[in-house]
């Protein structure tokens, strides 16, 4: 079809003037931000106070990018070589306690490989809740001048 059109000189001419009305097919990215869909996978982000040392995201990483160390009493650290990974999720879909999430994070271009090797510190674990029981009685009410 391509080849046709440039045989004959002119014959795109239509083609062209039909493009000038159109609204263009691209956006002004970085002008102009494109909301990715949900199910896009980007930069991984290691929530690490819920990170239980287990490491099977370090075993089935297929681009051996991420690796958790022991950095005190049930505490760990993440590191991920963005430059390694291939956004895959696997890492996410491991994890037994949803610790790692993929996010819409895309712009992580950079000339600097070393900046793309991330560190997810160690965070404090979230207070456990009371159990759920009956509510304390109150005392019973006091009679007037008792
Ligand atoms: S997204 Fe894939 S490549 Fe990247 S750290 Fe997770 S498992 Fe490894
Ligand atoms: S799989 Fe999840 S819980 Fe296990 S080490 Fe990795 S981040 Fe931590």
């Amino acid at each position: 079809m391509a080849k046709k059109l440039w045989r004959r000189p002119g014959s795109i001419a239509p083609l062209a003037l039909r493009s000038l009305f159109r609204r263009p097919a691209t956006t002004r990215y970085p002008f102009v931000k494109w909301e990715m869909p949900d199910r896009f996978r980007a930069r991984p982000v290691v929530h690490t106070e819920n990170c239980i040392g287990c490491k099977l995201c370090v075993r089935n990483c297929p681009a051996a990018a991420i690796e958790i160390e022991k950095v005190g009493e049930k505490a760990f650290e993440a590191r991920i070589d963005l430059g390694r990974c291939v956004y895959c999720g696997q890492c996410a879909f491991s994890c037994p306690k949803q610790t790692i999430e993929l996010t819409k994070d895309f712009e992580l271009a950079s000339f600097d490989r070393a900046s793309l090797k991330v560190v997810y510190h160690a965070k404090p674990k979230p207070a456990a809740e009371p159990p759920a029981g009956p509510a304390p009685e109150s005392p019973p009410p006091q009679a007037p001048g008792a």
